[in-house]
């Protein structure tokens, strides 16, 4: 079979592997498509992994073959499986906080989604594999993982609850319009459909994108204050949520959440980063800031019903479907944020769709 195996200095190449065998509790899926993760990207980007390693996490495949004991799946059928697993058990289990648990770290995917065939490990085939239904495509189903990502965050926002009637409309604010914002977007909607939604990024094209799919504002970052002053009436953001991470703009757009809203941080940021706050800005008036990290099987589970019950679709956002062997040009065109998701297919030729 075929991988996107990385050789170093950002550079990955196409080589031939043996195709794994399926032993017991475990399955193999033959790729149908892997999606481009801002993850992915940042490991390259800063040579953060072993030569040999082969990326690739929101990943939909069919059922090829079957370990011994597996009764759960059945070959041919379409199935979505998130990467990471937590033990459920340790003490940073037991409080809550499952994706820093250690044995989350360990990938279920061998080689890894940039791959024609992907093994998936038994504890992930027994708690977090799912065969998708026919009324669900590839291209929502590869979002299971980084929606769930999401929804951890916007469940870290403390966003007033959506049976309370109030004087002044829930309102957040999402810095950046490329896949991962927009997924904000489009879950803050599927959740809190009374919410408003300010969206910035310097890229026009993008804001268009982000106005189509329902921002109720979508501005460069120098015009969000008179946004938000609008769709607040004057309250401020409930919360900010960060997908770009860089200071500057973090900073900067802080002081534009309300008393007592929060600050989500959602994104990679370069190595060494700083923020400088006033202190007074968090204690006085009771701002929170909050980190995010990666997604559980709940939130798997909840966007996983989002998404089949249709009150989320999330494929407007695939911008382009690639081969494995034009895997660098997904990441140019990813870096050089001329893409919003992408796809990667074992097939040949090359497809765009929608907008970029
Ligand atoms: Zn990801
Ligand atoms: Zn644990």
């Amino acid at each position: 079979m075929r991988a996107v195996r990385y050789v170093g200095q950002g550079e990955s190449r196409l080589v031939e592997m043996p195709i794994p065998e399926a032993t017991e509790g475990e399955i193999l899926l033959r790729l149908r498509c892997c999606g481009l993760c801002g993850t992915d990207l940042f490991k390259l980007d800063s040579d953060a992994i072993p030569k040999g390693t082969v990326l690739g996490h929101e990943l939909v495949g069919t059922v090829a073959a079957l370990g011994s004991g597996v009764s759960a799946f059945e070959l041919g059928q379409r199935v979505v499986v998130p990467h990471h697993v937590a033990c459920g058990e340790c003490s940073l289990c037991q409080r809550g906080s499952e994706t820093l648990c250690s044995t989350f770290r360990e990938n279920l995917l061998f080689p890894g989604g940039f791959s024609e065939f992907i093994l998936v490990r038994k504890r992930a085939v027994a708690q977090a594999a799912r065969a998708l239904p026919a009324s669900m495509p590839d291209a929502a189903a590869i979002f299971m993982e980084p929606a769930a990502c999401v929804l951890r965050g916007i469940d870290k926002a403390n966003l007033p609850a959506v049976d309370i009637p109030l004087k002044a409309a829930t309102t957040a604010i999402v810095l950046g319009c490329g896949s991962m914002g927009l997924l904000h977007l489009l879950l803050l909607r599927a959740i809190h459909p009374e919410i408003r939604v300010a969206m910035s990024d310097p890229i026009p094209e993008r804001r268009r994108l982000a106005e189509v799919l329902g921002a109720d504002a979508a501005c460069s970052p120098e015009g969000l204050a008179d946004a938000v002053e609008r769709l607040s009436e004057g309250v401020g953001a409930d919360a900010v949520f960060d997908t770009v991470g860089h200071p500057d703009i973090v900073e900067k757009v802080f002081p534009l959440s309300r008393e007592g809203g929060s600050l989500v941080l959602f994104a990679h940021a370069r190595p060494g980063a700083r923020l400088a706050l006033e202190l007074n800005d968090i204690f006085k008036h009771e701002r929170q800031i909050v980190g995010t990290y990666s997604g559980t099987l709940a939130e798997q589970r909840r966007v996983f019903t989002l998404m089949s019950s249709g009150r989320l679709d999330p494929t407007p956002l695939v911008s382009h479907q690639l081969p494995l062997q034009n895997f660098q040009r997904a990441v140019e065109l990813a870096s050089q944020q001329k893409a919003l998701k992408i796809l990667l297919t074992p097939g040949e030729g090359e497809g765009t769709r929608g907008a970029s």
